[in-house]
């Protein structure tokens, strides 16, 4: 019990960490360095008004100095990393720890991207640069210490990678970056190399269907019009979430479709 505890409170300070990433990189500020300060009187933050959770409720949801109201987002972010740090041990469990903590860097990320592209729409490269980077550690330590399973080496992930990004590039290029933006075809050519190409169309059909509901919803409710751009990173993002936690389920079901069915989840 008391492990599971450790773990959500590792969740709530990377969650915290999260929210620096997702406040900072599309300002281009740096992440190191600097401590936080508020965005409105530009008082610095001390560390005990920097505790995941605990300090937005002793603090009221407002800055200690000039009452400025402090999101929830802060808040539920540093909540949700916590949940998904428990909910990919469970997960992962008998897989391992290296297994767990991939997830949790893939997770972690996904979500820093769907948040940032949901603000600004961009999808920032050096987010994406750094997932390559886990991607590429995971998939040579898989190979060196355990040699089965997921395998980023593998002709179908390489191939997931190029259809992907090939497919998405070539609807940026005929669209003049009308339908989407240069980041969606690195983004989708990245979740081809992790997922490999079923896993990865899977995650792009999510994507295509979450993205159309929300659209009608918004036009329904006029809070949107044929001409309101919806971030595609935001939907991509939420689709491999949800295959992650969902993908070997959906996969089972028509795994006799296809000859070889690829997962990350062991
Ligand atoms: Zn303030």
């Amino acid at each position: 019990m008391l492990l599971f505890i450790y773990i959500f409170l590792l969740g709530l300070v990377v969650g915290s960490f999260a929210n620096v990433v997702i406040y900072r990189v599309p300002r281009g500020w740096g992440i190191f360095w600097g401590r936080s300060a508020c965005p409105n009187c530009r008082k610095k933050i001390s560390w005990h008004d920097l505790i995941p959770v605990v300090s937005f409720f002793l603090l009221k949801a407002q800055c200690r100095q000039c009452r400025q109201p402090i999101s929830w987002l802060y808040p539920a972010v540093e909540l949700y990393s916590g949940t998904i740090f428990l909910l990919s041990f469970y997960f992962t469990n008998r897989a391992g720890v290296v297994d767990w903590l991939f997830t949790v860097f893939i997770l972690e990320s996904l979500f820093i991207l769907a948040l940032i592209d949901l603000k600004n729409f961009i999808l920032p490269d050096s987010i994406m640069i750094v997932m390559i980077f886990g991607v590429l550690w995971y998939g040579i330590f898989e190979q060196v210490f355990s040699g089965y399973g997921f395998n980023i080496f593998s002709f179908n992930n390489f191939i997931g990678a190029a259809v992907l990004f090939s497919a998405f590039f070539l609807l940026w290029f005929l669209s003049r970056g009308t339908w989407l933006g240069l980041g969606d075809a690195k983004l989708a050519g990245l979740i081809g190399l992790i997922f490999g190409l079923w896993g990865g169309l899977i995650i792009i059909y999510g994507a295509i269907i979450a993205g159309t509901v929300a659209g009608l919803v918004l036009l329904a409710s006029y809070r949107a019009n044929l001409k309101t751009k919806l971030p595609l990173g935001t939907f991509i993002s939420f689709s491999a979430t949800a295959y992650i936690f969902l993908g070997q389920g959906i996969l089972e079901k028509i795994k006799p479709l296809f000859f070889s069915v690829p997962f990350i989840l062991k």
